[in-house]
């Protein structure tokens, strides 16, 4: 991802061939130029350039956007088509008709994610009906008693450390799906690291781009870069792609630096695969079809597919892949549910067929769950099932 004086430049180099709209999901929906990438790219390029003023419909082309990154490994020429998008919503403030009462209260929510799904998880019964009537949450989502960052925490392994790991656990995982960042802290002990989880982690400031935020975007991202660039740590993990491609590729964009040690844990575990063995076949018996569902900001984000196919080879999981491969669809389920609602259809004409479905992200699993009521993030499958050291 390129830095944001680049930009403008760099939206010059696009030749206009169109090769990003094969796999553009929204262009897939409706093949209205202004709803694919490379129609995406000519917008915000006359936005910029104030040839274009912002409209209602111009906000919808820029908003009704998956943010996947599906568009970029297809670009002979290297465009930024998302970081482009980004800089297009960051410009709209808020044109968006749709989705503006909403994106002011997610503002909140991710600001101050602790008092959000505190009130959540205390007045949810009561009030969550209401909220999703209304459209503040998208979908039902069951919130755990606790979550799973508390103060401050420095784990140490038995014996001397053989290095020391940072978790980036990132507010979905934390909140709602706490048994993926115990997963990643118990698989990284048992491998003998000592694991930090520092107390000044804020939201990654993703989910606000996204709304074209990028200032509160920025605030956040120097609140996270201060927490982590003290830790001395050898890498910065997290149970989410989403907040490891923010904290990695975005924040040189919005606040100058990257948080460069930070990897997908699938890249960091396959060089350690010689010391996790399997107890028992991972994914079960052999009546099991597991499917796995790669997340679009692992693999066309991070670039990071690769670590995890060759990983889950290496340890012996099998598993299939869908034919039809493309995003989830979260990303809309607020203000865009029809695009939502399509990704999923086009998704479960083969995950229906599986008995488990695996990913490695804690919003491909939130959205998945929606259709299938077994789901896991990799992590868990791997510190279940891995007998690390054996
Ligand atoms: S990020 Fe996804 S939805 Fe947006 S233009 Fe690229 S492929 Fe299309
Ligand atoms: S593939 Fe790249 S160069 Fe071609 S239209 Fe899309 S963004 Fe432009």
């Amino acid at each position: 991802m390129i830095t944001s004086d680049r930009l403008l430049e760099h939206m010059e180099h696009c030749v206009k061939c169109g090769s990003c709209k094969a796999t553009c999901p929204t262009y897939v929906l409706d093949t209205t130029e202004g709803m694919g990438a490379r129609g995406r790219v000519m917008l915000v390029r006359a936005l910029t350039r104030e040839e274009l003023e912002p409209t209602p419909l111009l906000a919808q082309r820029l908003y009704s956007c998956l943010l996947c990154g599906l568009c970029e490994p297809l670009c002979p020429v290297g465009v930024d088509v998302t970081g482009i998008v980004y800089h297009g919503l960051s410009q709209l403030d808020m044109h968006d008709p749709r989705g503006r009462m909403l994106r002011k209260l997610q503002r909140e929510g991710f600001l101050h994610p602790k008092r959000t799904f505190g009130a959540g998880r205390a007045l949810g019964p009561l009030l969550g009906p209401v909220a999703k009537k209304m459209g503040l949450v998208p979908f039902d989502i069951k919130l755990p008693g606790s979550s799973f960052r508390k103060k401050g925490m420095e784990l140490r392994p038995e014996g001397e450390p053989v290095g020391r790991v940072a978790i980036f656990v990132g507010c979905a995982a934390n909140y709602i799906y706490p048994q993926q960042g115990h997963a990643l802290k118990d698989l990284l002990i048992a491998l003998g690291y000592e694991v930090v989880v520092p107390e000044g982690e804020v939201c990654c400031g993703a989910p606000l781009r996204a709304m074209g935020m990028d200032s509160d975007a920025a605030e956040l991202a120097k609140k996270n870069i201060e927490a982590f660039g003290a830790l001395d740590a050898d890498a910065v993990l997290s149970p989410c792609p989403t907040c490891t491609l923010a904290i990695k590729k975005h924040y040189p964009q919005i606040a100058g630096q990257a948080i460069e040690n930070a990897m997908d844990p699938a890249e960091f575990l396959l060089g350690r695969v010689d010391h996790l063995r399997y107890k028992e076949n991972p994914t079960g018996g052999a009546t099991e079809v597991v499917m796995y569902h790669e997340p679009c900001h692992l693999a066309a984000g991070l670039g990071a597919g690769a670590f995890m196919r060759e990983l889950l080879g290496a340890l012996g999981v099998e598993f299939s892949e869908p034919v039809n491969k493309t995003c989830c669809g979260l990303s809309q389920a607020g203000v865009y549910p029809e695009i939502s609602e399509a990704q999923l259809d086009a998704l479960f004409d083969e995950y229906s067929k599986a008995s488990t479905l695996v990913t490695s992200c804690p919003g491909c699993v939130a959205q998945l769950s929606r259709r299938h009521d077994n789901v896991r993030h990799i992590l868990e499958l791997l510190s279940a099932n891995a007998n690390p050291g054996a």
